[in-house]
């Protein structure tokens, strides 16, 4: 029988297929075998339908070193001499796909081609330089052998073939930069076939060498048996009353390679606008490189137990990439033989779906076991800030329930605990924000809000004064920073003393500013600095703490919040100051510099001249 040639377009897509579109050679055992447990779907509902028994179905692996050969052979429905014509014959044709519906909506590139059909088999081609096909078809007498080297064109003649069924037998290619005699490796064959088809629902089964002891236990010896590869059903597919927990974390932490068992473990079969199951997890620590461009974010996605992708992004939002887990969809239309995902649609609903579960998962959470939600919002709270700090705060809504802040109580609050333990009379949400809660907890400010009798929420990460600002309010209490100028916590009386003595003070603190220029935009007295001679807040919308954020982002180096001085009266520097204004002016105008960089100091702000601020120190001490 003569060579035939594939179509024009076929021999574009082979090309194609071979050197470019799959990145992945491996995969090509999971092309095969998704076929072989298709068509024992087929043939599992012909037996249904006919009324006869099912076979035992199987998907049996072969590996022949010396001849160079790996052989996939399944029973399932098999296919007739036109079949193989059609489905192998022209790549641009899928069993599955009905050609001329799809072709009619005019397109015809490539891209479309690949687009609209399935052209896994082809993958065979990435590492084998022959492929041959011998199947029988359900109800026929006669069996086929389909033959192809690849681009040259391919041919079919009768054969010999028992029962109903599939074989495809590779010649592997030659061994070069690319070690193709791998595929015949028993041990990489097991590792393929349980990371990419686990979970088809036939026994996929080959023969292994396996050691066991001899009859007198003193040497080993080997033993050919035939061992099924795969675990079949996936532990998502499960009855959730059937698993116990152990076999999800171990699961977790074998698939993800997790030495801490998993933190959360959410589990789901969804029916709606589109189907499918959901096994996810919640790590307990943060992968290492969780905060660098390295960490792959995504969940697993699986098609009807077939893996498609490692890592789809599209799954979760940003905010929740630290949730790892698996997906499985028998809803999605897949192209080009499920490497990549042609139909967003359905993935969209999905991710929209499960951010919804997830979220409503973590607030359950929350409530359930308050301790290791704290311990998650430690780990992971940032990447939830920063979703509510994105696209403007449009997740806040969904989003500001699930923080927890660590307070002057000593303890994590939420902000709703926050307002309901609200003093009477307070009107404000005080919050201070800086890297150490240690550190926070002693600044002035916060020890004279707390004097009041007010909680101060610590906000040590970097991200939460934007999504305070953000927020602006919770049920209308506004957000209130320890740290802002204006704190307005004073009683009336304080007031008016303060403004008493601010009035006698004023020659003092024009002088000062003149002493300090441009660093700082005011100098004031403050009653509320404790122990401390001098204290540091900021002026307007741009806090200190914001302003170092900014400012260490390259080219944003400039950027500064306007400083105001605060000057302890109650404190003896002061009267220091007041002595020196009228004996010795340059000396009060280091002090002014030395009470500035102390202030600086107390938020965490270096001074510029570490060496001029010691000679300072010592000058008064001295
Ligand atoms: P897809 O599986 O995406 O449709 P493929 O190129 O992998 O595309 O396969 C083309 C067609 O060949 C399949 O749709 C199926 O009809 C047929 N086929 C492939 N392998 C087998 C098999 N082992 N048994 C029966 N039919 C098969």
């Amino acid at each position: 029988m003569a060579l035939k040639q594939f179509k024009a377009e076929s021999k574009r897509l082979l090309d194609l297929m071979i050197n470019s579109i799959y990145t992945n050679k491996e995969i090509f055992l999971r092309e095969i075998i998704s076929n072989a447990s298709d068509a024992i779907d087929k043939m599992h509902f012909t037996s249904l339908t006919d009324g006869k028994a099912s076979k035992d179905f199987e998907i049996r692996i072969e590996a022949d070193k010396d001849a160079r050969t790996l052989i996939v052979k399944d029973n399932g429905i098999g296919m007739s001499a036109d079949e193989l014509e059609n489905n192998l014959g022209t790549i641009a044709k899928s069993g599955t796909l009905d050609f001329k519906q799809e072709n009619a909506t005019g397109e015809s590139s490539a891209e479309s081609l690949i687009g609209q059909f399935g052209v896994g088999f082809y993958s065979c081609f990435m590492v084998a330089d022959e492929v041959t096909v011998i199947s029988k078809k359900y109800g026929e007498d006669v069996a086929h052998k389909w033959t192809s080297k690849g681009e040259d064109g391919y041919e079919i003649t009768e054969a010999e073939r028992e029962d109903c069924g599939t074989t495809v037998c590779l010649k592997l290619k030659e061994d070069g930069d690319i070690k193709y005699s791998d595929y015949l490796d028993q041990y990489t064959l097991m590792r393929l076939v349980k990371h990419y088809s686990d979970y088809i629902r036939y026994p996929i089964t080959m023969q292994v060498e396996q050691s066991k002891p001899s009859a007198d236990g003193k040497t080993t010896e080997t033993e050919s048996v035939i061992e099924t590869l795969n675990s079949m059903t996936p532990i998502w597919k499960r009855r959730k009353s059937e698993v116990k927990q152990e076999d999800y974390e171990s699961f977790y932490m074998e698939k993800f390679m997790d030495f801490n068992k998993p933190a959360k473990i959410i589990s789901a079969n969804i029916e709606g606008a589109v189907n499918y199951s959901c096994l996810l997890f919640v790590p307990s620590e943060a992968p290492f490189d969780f905060y660098t461009k390295a960490f792959k974010r995504g969940l697993q996605l699986y098609s009807s137990g077939v893996l498609i992708m490692e890592n789809c992004e599209r799954l979760l939002p940003d905010y929740l990439g630290f949730v790892r887990g698996v997906v499985d969809s028998s809803d999605l239309s897949l192209n080009i033989s499920r490497e990549m995902l042609q139909e967003d649609k359905q993935l969209t609903e999905i991710a929209k779906n499960l951010e919804k579960k997830i979220l409503s998962e973590l607030a359950k959470w929350l409530t359930a076991d308050r301790e290791a939600y704290e311990k998650f919002f430690t780990k992971f709270g940032m990447t939830l800030k920063f979703g509510a700090y994105e696209g403007y705060g449009v997740k806040i809504p969904k989003l500001k329930d699930l923080f927890v802040y660590y307070s002057t109580s000593g303890k994590f609050v939420t902000i709703k605990e926050y307002i309901t333990s609200m003093k009477e009379g307070q009107t404000e949400i005080y919050y201070a924000s800086g890297s150490d809660v240690n550190a926070l907890r002693s600044l002035p400010q916060v020890t004279a809000v707390c004097a009041k009798g007010f909680d101060v929420l610590l906000m040590t990460d970097n991200v939460d004064e934007f999504v305070v600002k953000l927020m602006g309010e919770y049920d209308g209490k506004k957000f209130k920073s320890a740290q802002s100028e204006n704190l307005d916590i004073e009683s009336e009386e304080e007031k008016q003393a303060n403004k008493a003595k601010a009035d006698g003070a004023r020659d003092l603190l024009n002088e000062m500013k003149t002493a300090l220029g441009t660093n700082v935009t005011e100098v004031r007295l403050s009653n509320m600095l404790g122990e401390y001679p001098s204290g540091l807040s900021a002026k307007g919308e741009l806090s200190i703490e914001m302003a170092k954020v900014l400012s260490a982002m390259p080219g944003n180096e400039k950027i500064r919040a306007q400083y105001v001085l605060e000057i302890n009266p109650t404190h003896p520097m002061f009267e220091l100051a007041e002595k020196l204004l009228a004996e010795d002016k340059a000396k009060f105008g280091r002090l002014a510099v030395l009470l500035y960089t102390e202030a600086m100091l107390t938020v965490g702000i270096n001074p510029e001249n570490p060496a001029e601020f010691v000679k300072l120190i010592n000058e008064f001490i001295g």
